[in-house]
């Protein structure tokens, strides 16, 4: 039996008049990939901050582990939350390792040093940036930020885990290697995932669970393969690509 982590009822946001989303329903189960995949515009980043709290919005309903989001405070929400915008969550002046263990002192956790120092390790290792532990951000390279900034995140092993494009800034290569990684954690953690992304390839190769949306509108949810060969919409024909 499958248990529902994130609800979402009949959501409705504006941005002054426009209607940025348009009665969203959208049920994850516990442990799921769900990726959410449209254009440059369609709600999808609204969409993730509604259900992390961070944006207010008009009419419906977010439900966390069936209960009212709203009646949870942030802090028991147990969400991690990994921004595109990499360059301007780390911190420059602390090392790559004091950035990973800034995700920790986030929450209230009763680790001993060894076992910080052990959890950021782990996650440093799994990402493979293990010899930039003592490196300013700075020093980085694009691809290597943004693993900084997803073993922040991860390192907390959150029970969801909201992802708003975050490969969308690196080259072709990278986005490859760390489609890979971030199944990798994935599989390893069992966290609720809610992966955002325009980029169709990435999807589909990420997902249990796709969920095409349009102008701040569901078009269709599906497995990757049903989506891709069973379109239901004209849109999702073109857009992730009709085969038939
Ligand atoms: P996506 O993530 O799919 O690219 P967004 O959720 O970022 O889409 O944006 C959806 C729409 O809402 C866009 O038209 C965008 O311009 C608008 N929007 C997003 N954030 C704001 C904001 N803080 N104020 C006003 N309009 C916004």
């Amino acid at each position: 039996m499958s248990t529902e982590t994130i609800r979402v009822e009949s959501l409705s946001k504006r941005f002054s008049r426009e209607r940025v989303l348009d009665g969203i329903d959208l049920t994850v189960d516990e442990g799921e990939f769900c990726v959410v995949v449209g254009p440059s515009g369609c709600g999808k980043s609204t969409l993730l901050k509604c259900i992390a709290g961070l944006e207010e919005f008009e009419d419906g309903d977010v439900y966390l582990r069936t209960r009212p989001a709203a009646e949870l405070p942030v802090e028991e929400r147990d969400i991690g939350f990994v921004f595109q915008e990499f360059e301007e969550t780390l911190f420059p002046h602390k090392t790559v390792a004091e950035n990973v263990a800034f995700g920790l002192e986030q929450q209230a956790t009763d680790y001993d040093d060894a076992e910080v120092e052990g959890r950021i390790d782990d996650m440093l290792e799994l990402l493979s940036i293990e010899e930039t532990r003592d490196s300013r951000p700075s020093e980085l390279s694009g691809g290597q930020q943004q693993r900084v900034e997803v073993a922040r995140q991860f390192v907390r092993e959150c029970d969801i885990m909201l992802l708003d494009d975050p490969l969308a800034d690196l080259d072709y290569k990278l986005q490859k290697r760390m489609e890979l990684e971030i199944r990798r954690l994935h599989e390893r953690l069992g966290s609720t995932f809610i992966y955002v992304t325009h980029n169709q390839e990435q999807a589909l190769t990420l997902a249990d669970t796709l969920v095409v949306m349009n102008r701040g509108v569901i078009e269709q949810v599906g497995s990757p393969a049903d989506v891709y060969s069973n379109p239901e919409t004209a849109f999702v024909g073109r857009f992730v690509g009709d085969s038939n």
